[in-house]
């Protein structure tokens, strides 16, 4: 059992008070309570004492293995020359014959690479090279070798006109990580990073379709490895798989892959299972058709408490009014806007450009809007979420959908909402909730004006310190 906690002199809800916790739930708020013996004391400073903060869009397991990968992509490596140096950097660095991986790739760097155009960058080793949109591997030859790929069947293993790989592979990681067999990658360095933002909870919005994933997330929230609060969404086909404790239950992740949609009756029929099963869905939605798909399938199956929309990254008008209507909630990720930014504006219609990654307009149409980073899509940091949000500057300082801006305020209320209810009602700091708090080392006004993790004073996660700054 966690020792009680008393904060003194923290700011809530512009009040200078001390706040007792125990049992993992908010005890006592007021000024002057008196500590006891047996309290472990944090002395806040006048520092606003927050509700933790929950990031309602993340991937846990390819957040830490990218921590152990080689970043392949801008900025980090900006052309042929680049990759092909920090490819063979890493060969330095890994036991002979072991896989070398890598990630952020985007085409701005070597054009759409398959097996030949990797074996040209890549030392004598298996090297998995991850498209930065988390859907696609290129395998270089001695990995397509090692993994005798020609002799599977997956949908998702491209193939050229005689039938063999060409190394690209398509969401295709339940294969992949099956026949890989690498140990899962170590989470206690991410959890730990997590705290150090002020992070109290997250959902994993990977759509695993294998318990065995599930089990690696169990066992490092039992080992307080991950010591926030963890929930899981999983795809269809986990749908009736009982969780492994330790786990919250989030929505039915639902894909629209763009480059094979599914048939509408198909997505309505997922939908409704999941409906049926009790459990809401969240839609990955990246274009404007895959918008209009979801949209047309929840006009078929019919919505549901939780229901969400995973990124949203492009809304016309009047699908903004459409999810209103039906009251669904979009998960967005501001992030996208200040690191690929630069490369929507040459990529993306320039009809599209003000519709990218909404937040202003959504909230004034009454769609509730969480926030979330994606990560490793984009920094784990949900502070520099915030400032996205609040700036919508991309890394060369052009503003994309100014329009879209919203208060620092606002930008911290998107990580506020429950788990189960992104962009619902702020969870707050009161007597009997949860002690899942985040402190600051200054006053809110501060911390809205500045928004930098750098400002996280402690974070506490069910009572328990998960961090305290030095
Ligand atoms: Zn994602």
């Amino acid at each position: 059992m966690n020792p009680p906690v008393l904060l003194r002199d923290v700011e809530v809800q512009g009040a200078a008070v001390d706040v007792r916790l125990h049992h993992g739930v908010v005890a006592a708020i007021g000024p002057g309570l008196r500590p006891s013996a047996a309290d472990t004391v944090i002395h806040g400073g006048g520092g606003a004492l927050l509700p933790g903060l929950h990031d309602h869009h993340l991937h846990l397991l390819a957040c830490a293995a990218a921590a152990e990968s080689v970043a392949a992509g801008p900025p980090e490596v900006e052309d042929r020359a680049s990759l092909g140096r920090v490819l063979h950097e890493a060969d330095g660095r890994l036991a002979p014959g072991a896989w070398l991986r890598a990630v952020g790739y985007h085409e701005a760097v070597a054009g759409d690479l398959d097996r030949h155009g990797l074996d040209a960058l890549s030392p004598p080793r298996p090297v998995r090279l991850q498209h930065r949109s988390g859907a696609r591997w290129t395998l270089n030859s001695l990995a397509i070798d090692r993994l005798a790929l020609a002799e599977h069947a997956h949908p998702g293993i491209e193939r050229d006109s005689a039938g063999g790989p060409t190394g690209r592979v398509h969401r295709a990681d339940d294969l992949l990580a099956g026949l890989i067999e690498a140990d899962p990658p170590e989470l206690a360095p991410l959890g730990a990073r997590l705290a150090t933002y002020g992070v109290i909870g997250v959902t994993d919005a990977t759509p695993y379709r294998r318990r065995s994933e599930l089990a690696a997330l169990a066992e490092a929230v039992r080992t307080g490895a991950l010591p926030q609060r963890v929930t899981v969404t999983g795809g269809i086909d986990l749908l009736g798989v009982d969780l492994p404790e330790g786990l919250g239950r989030g929505p039915v992740k639902v894909i629209i892959d763009d480059g094979a949609y599914p048939a509408l009756v198909t997505l309505a029929s997922d939908i409704a299972l999941a409906h049926a099963a009790g459990r809401p869905v969240a839609i990955h939605c990246v274009t404007r058709p895959a918008a209009v798909l979801a949209l047309a399938a929840w006009d078929e199956a019919g919505t549901h408490r939780g229901d969400r929309m995973e990124h949203g990254s492009v809304l016309a008008p009047e699908q903004v009014a459409h999810l209103a209507r039906h009251g669904i909630t979009v998960v967005t990720q501001p992030g996208f806007i200040a690191e690929r930014g630069d490369d929507y504006q040459r990529e993306v219609d320039a009809d599209d450009q003000d519709h990218l990654y909404r937040c202003a307009s959504l909230l004034a149409a009454g769609v509730p809007v969480g926030g979330s980073t994606d990560a490793p899509y984009t920094h784990a940091d949900p502070w520099r979420a915030m400032r996205a949000a609040v700036d919508r500057r991309t890394r060369h300082a052009v503003a994309l959908g100014p329009a879209e801006r919203i208060s620092a305020r606002a930008a911290l209320g998107l990580f506020l909402g429950a788990s189960d209810h992104p962009g619902g009602a702020e969870r707050t700091v009161a007597v009997g909730q949860p002690a899942d708090l985040c402190l600051l080392r200054v006053p809110l006004a501060t911390a809205l004006a500045q928004l930098t993790a750098e400002n996280v004073a402690a974070t506490v996660c069910a009572g328990q310190v998960i961090y305290e700054a030095s």
